[in-house]
């Protein structure tokens, strides 16, 4: 008898924790999948949620929510799960890594361009890389496809292509074989190829060596399988930095007497009855290339905006932040409204005397957290905020700013100043390729890469 009771005991305290283990574990998940849906609706509000380039797709009818997916992807809040299944957050800060495709255990995840309701720009591009223009080629991320391992790869393949077609080699040395624009990884790769193939080429690049990645906010780059650069072979890199990659190309890059032309934005690709190119050069090295050959390995995020202001082409000023931390007892203005303006401005608010100018009433599609962050820093006066400024000149101590102040009056003021940074969005790569000839094609949520 006694037995019994210690047996029904044992069995009934062994369910009792049991149902408290699946209960604890239930009401957690419930949690978690509340806290997501409430994200989803905050990346929707913030046109967050729409993914504006290659992003994953997920088959609700093959997700079990094994969250492999979130656990693989190195960005923060792309992915989540509600209600037992796999959801986008944040689409649109999705870089296409693709590590959520190979982690899914059931293959419920597609890699797509575009939505059904919106569509992305894309060049259209022949398997070898060449466009509907024959000699020019697209190679890396401009094409649909990111990430340094796949531009290197088609930037050395748009070459094996132009070798294969025999358009190079002839003797007028007025022409070169190549002209590759962009120097990201896809560039690089490409300039490596052709100097291996004896080609004569040049490649141009609007900013500096490294492309993308010199821009990443952080110093972490993941590689899942190794990168095949031409001179040095299987490169493996997986988890490795900015500065790690950056050493490798410039290495390989200088062993093999391979100079960039930096600061040299090409404005213009017009094709000659010839057949060969002129390729126009902007910047500090402003001419014009003549070429049999271009390959355009630009990338998606085209040029920063200039505001055509006098003074824009001061030292001074830049379109980018590259290493805030040493930044410090500057009088500097940042100009514009976006995360990117904020981000900055917080940044290297502490340690300079910041400027934020804006040329709205109030900030507009911004992260939460940066609104809040910014709203906190004007109230605490840790920057200056001054909305509905335009940039009226910039000279090399100062910096005049035409300002509608609350009475609706226009006035101008000038303002000591060291540095500016200017983000001012983009202008996307579609009108140049457009300009050369290249087709452009919309596509609503085709799939670059399934199972
Ligand atoms: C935040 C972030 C993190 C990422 N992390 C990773 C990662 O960890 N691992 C990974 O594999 N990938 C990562 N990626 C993706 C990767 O950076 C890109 O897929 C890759 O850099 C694309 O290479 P690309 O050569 O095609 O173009 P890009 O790297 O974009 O290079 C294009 C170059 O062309 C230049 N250019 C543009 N227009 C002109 C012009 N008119 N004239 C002259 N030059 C021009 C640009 O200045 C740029 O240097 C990340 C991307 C982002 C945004």
């Amino acid at each position: 008898m006694d037995i019994l009771i210690e047996e029904i005991a044992i069995y009934g305290i062994t369910f009792l924790v049991c149902s408290a283990i699946v209960v604890y574990y239930y009401r957690r998940e419930k949690r978690k999948s509340k806290e997501v849906a409430e994200k989803v609706l905050v990346a929707k509000e913030e046109g967050r949620f729409e993914p504006v380039s290659l992003h994953p797709h997920i088959d609700l009818t093959k997700c079990i929510g094994s969250g492999a997916c979130i656990t693989s992807c190195p960005e923060k809040d792309i992915l989540g799960i509600v209600d037992g299944v796999a959801t986008v957050i944040n689409a649109s800060s999705c870089i296409g890594h693709g590590a959520c495709f190979h982690s899914c255990p059931v293959e419920a995840i597609s890699l797509r361009i575009g939505t059904e309701t919106r569509g992305v720009e894309l060049p259209h591009i022949k398997p070898n890389y060449e466009t509907n223009i024959s000699g020019i080629y697209i190679a890396g991320e401009l094409g649909g496809m990111g990430l340094i391992k796949n531009s290197t790869e088609q930037g050395k393949q748009a070459v094996e292509s132009i070798v294969k077609s025999g358009k190079f080699g002839s003797e007028d040395v007025d022409t070169l074989d190549v002209v590759i624009i962009g120097a990201g990884p896809a560039g690089i790769a490409a300039a490596l190829n052709s100097k291996k193939h004896g080609m004569s080429f040049e490649i141009l690049e609007q900013d500096s060596l490294g492309g993308t990645v010199f821009t990443f906010p952080r110093a972490k780059v993941v590689m899942t399988q190794p990168m095949d650069l031409p001179f040095l072979g299987k490169v493996k890199l997986y988890n490795t930095s900015k500065d790690e990659l950056l050493s490798v190309w410039t290495k390989v890059l200088e062993e093999n007497k391979i100079i960039v032309s930096e600061n040299s934005k090409v404005e213009r690709i017009t094709p000659l009855e010839s057949g060969c190119f002129k390729v126009g050069v902007s910047g500090a090295n402003e001419r014009e290339v003549l070429a049999r050959n271009v390959i355009i390995a630009i990338g998606r995020r085209g040029s920063p905006r200039k505001l055509g202001v006098p003074g824009e082409g001061l030292q001074k000023v830049a379109y980018r932040l590259l290493e805030p931390e040493n930044i410090t007892g500057k009088k500097i203005i940042i100009v514009g409204g976006g995360d990117s303006a904020v981000e900055s401005a917080i940044l290297l608010m502490e340690d300079n005397d910041v400027i934020l100018s804006y040329r709205k009433d109030k900030f507009a599609r911004i992260k939460a957290k940066n609104r809040t962050d910014i709203i906190k820093a004007i109230e605490n006066e840790k920057l200056r905020m001054i909305y509905n400024s335009n940039v009226k000149e910039i000279k090399t101590k100062e910096i005049t700013l035409s300002i509608n102040d609350a009475e609706g009056t226009l006035k101008q003021e000038s303002f000591p100043n060291d540095l500016i940074y200017i983000f001012a969005g983009g202008e996307l790569p579609t009108k140049f390729l457009q300009n050369a000839g290249v087709s452009v094609e919309k596509k609503f949520g085709k799939i670059v890469k399934k199972y």
